[in-house]
């Protein structure tokens, strides 16, 4: 079900988030605002999801996504997040971030320990990074990026 929406191209500000430690972790994710996340299908899976991201102008690189329920709004909104893997000199808050999202790797999961959450986060990764080599995720890369001003797809 979650890839009957996939590709799904989204771009909006990347805002500050609730300081859930991300980073500490080792793993920062670009929290969407409210209103992106409100313009989402509201049928698509919560999960960890891959595709391509790009910040502003940048250069477009691999990323990991999820989409959760966001406890800041006692969950009943979503939350979407995505860690680009790539490392990044400064923070880009204010900034517009362009994703497309590509397919789905997982569903949420509750973690026992610090220790099971960051190796399911590094397979995450590698899975994501293994999947976008594939011809067919390649192709993407830039066939969504660098549309002219102001054209937003999927709204
Ligand atoms: P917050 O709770 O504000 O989202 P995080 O700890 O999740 O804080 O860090 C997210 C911020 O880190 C992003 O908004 C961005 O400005 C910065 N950042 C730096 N490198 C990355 C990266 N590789 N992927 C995502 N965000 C990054
Ligand atoms: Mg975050």
């Amino acid at each position: 079900s979650a890839m009957r929406h996939l590709p799904y191209f989204c771009r909006g500000e990347v805002v500050k988030g609730f300081g859930r430690g991300s980073r500490e972790l080792g793993v920062p994710t670009a929290n969407f605002s409210e209103q992106v996340v409100e313009r989402f299908p509201s049928d698509i899976p919560t999960g960890i999801y891959y595709g391509w991201a790009c910040v502003g102008n940048g250069d477009v690189h691999k990323m990991v996504l999820s989409i959760g329920w966001n406890p800041f709004y006692k969950n009943i909104k979503k939350s979407v997040e995505t860690h680009i893997i790539n490392t990044f000199k400064e923070d880009f808050y204010g900034e517009i971030l362009s994703i497309v999202i590509i397919g789905y790797i997982r569903s949420e999961k509750n973690f026992n320990s610090l220790e099971t959450l960051i190796s399911a986060i590094r397979e995450d990764i590698e899975e994501a990074k293994r999947q976008l080599d594939l011809p067919e995720h390649l192709k993407l890369k830039d066939s969504f990026f660098h549309l002219p001003e102001g054209k937003i797809v999927n709204h």
